[in-house]
């Protein structure tokens, strides 16, 4: 679950980092009365869960509580990468004298916590490691012996800070390396990590990713989770107790259990590859679980078909305990309610294929085709969502 920035921030204060005193308006009114409190200048800020509101005109500086207005009435109801923002942040504005980048996030490959500093704050820190991975110090963290002194040293040398703030920056890592492993977090990062003209060293901006597996263990975190910000289709998985991840992909992907949609997704986009199917590949990681009747995956097939760039549907079910009778009736409700235009290949094997098979049958449904092996089902898919019959 990714937070908003003003609640990263809200966090952060908590654990002893510094931060301006934002206020959150939901209309140009509230953002003129913020302001005029707050006293000018100030900041207003889209609050939407994606990165570079900056360069989308989404952040922006207001000398008077008109402007502040002007500014909010211009960015809410503003589209950010697709994402529509419903919510501005209001924070004093302060005077920069440099930017810096601050982060902590795990390294899967290393398997452990990772902490990475660099100068070169307040932009896009990937295109940063892209261009010029050098200008990113990092030190791995063992996680029994936590963040050590002589890192925070290595980090504050190697992006060369001056002496003074050194004291402020030790700080503010062990604090930021805390809220990260306090909160369960995947993600806690700082750009920009400003010093400002008054030489002081605060968080303008902030970004957390909490752990979803670990959110029953802190109930205040999950009460922020912003349904209105995050994809409506991920709400509704999650609502019907099924796993689901939007992506960018043309084939939806029906399965049943997380390794086999993870295999299954893998082969479906190397199949789109190798047939040159660019930009071809899985609309979705979705896993209907175990056991999953026949309500449960018709509301998994709704929630696919309602993204408009799925061409083609790729259903791969292992029965186990999930059974392929219950799968196919789940499958013929969905497809009745919602009468797709889309192509559909139905691999099923395990408990009650045959019987699943034969419904599917019986159905006689002329968009749907089946296969038996995965390859065989991935290629179809693929091949349908272009057009081309297999
Ligand atoms: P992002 O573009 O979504 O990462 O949004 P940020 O919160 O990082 O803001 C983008 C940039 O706006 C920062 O890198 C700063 O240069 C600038 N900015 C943010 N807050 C202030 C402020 O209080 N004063 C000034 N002068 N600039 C600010
Ligand atoms: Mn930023």
């Amino acid at each position: 679950m990714n937070l908003h920035e003003y609640q990263s921030k809200t966090i952060f204060a908590q654990f002893g980092i510094p931060t301006p005193k934002g206020k959150i308006a939901t209309s140009p009114d509230e953002a003129y009365r913020i302001a005029r409190e707050m006293g000018s200048p100030v900041v207003v800020k889209a609050q939407v869960l994606t990165g570079g509101r900056g360069k989308a005109g989404g952040v922006k500086l207001a000398r008077t509580p008109d402007e502040a207005h002007d500014h909010a009435e211009r960015i809410l109801g503003m589209t950010i990468r697709g994402l529509t923002v419903h919510k501005v942040l209001i924070d004093p504005g302060v005077e920069i004298a440099s930017e810096l980048y601050l982060a902590v996030t795990n390294d899967r490959n290393a398997r452990k916590p990772l902490i990475m500093a660099s100068a070169s704050g307040g932009m896009d820190i990937e295109q940063v490691n892209r261009e010029t991975p050098e200008k990113i110090v990092r030190e791995h963290i063992n996680p029994y012996l936590g963040l050590r002194d002589y890192q925070i040293r290595n980090l504050a040398s190697g992006i060369r800070l001056p002496r003074e703030h050194w004291k402020a920056f030790t700080e503010i890592a062990y604090n930021l390396y805390r809220c990260f492993t306090e909160n369960d977090a995947t993600l806690a990062e700082i750009n920009p990590l400003a010093i400002l003209k008054s030489n002081e060293i605060i968080a303008l901006d902030g970004k957390m990713s909490i752990d979803d597996s670990a959110l029953f263990r802190h109930p205040q975190l999950a009460e922020m989770r912003d349904l209105q910000a995050e994809p409506s289709e991920e709400t509704r998985a999650r609502g019907a107790g099924l796993s689901y991840v939007k992506l960018d992909g043309d084939i939806g992907c029906m399965v049943n259990g997380a390794g086999l949609a993870m295999t299954t997704m893998d082969i479906t986009k190397d199949i789109a590859a190798r047939l040159g199917y660019e930009g071809s590949g899985p609309a979705n990681f979705l896993d209907i679980g175990g056991g999953a009747r026949a309500e449960k995956v018709a509301t998994a097939m709704r929630i696919i078909l309602s993204d408009p760039k799925v061409k083609a549907i790729l259903l791969n079910i292992f029965g186990g305990i999930t059974r392929g009778d219950e799968v196919a009736l789940g499958i013929l409700q969905a497809w009745n309610e919602v009468n797709p235009h889309v192509p559909m290949v139905v691999r099923l094997v395990g408990t009650n294929a045959e019987e699943g098979r034969a419904i599917l049958e019986d159905a006689a449904i002329p968009n749907i085709q089946s296969a038996t092996t995965l390859l065989e089902a991935a290629e179809k898919a693929v091949r349908a969502a272009r057009g081309v019959q297999g």
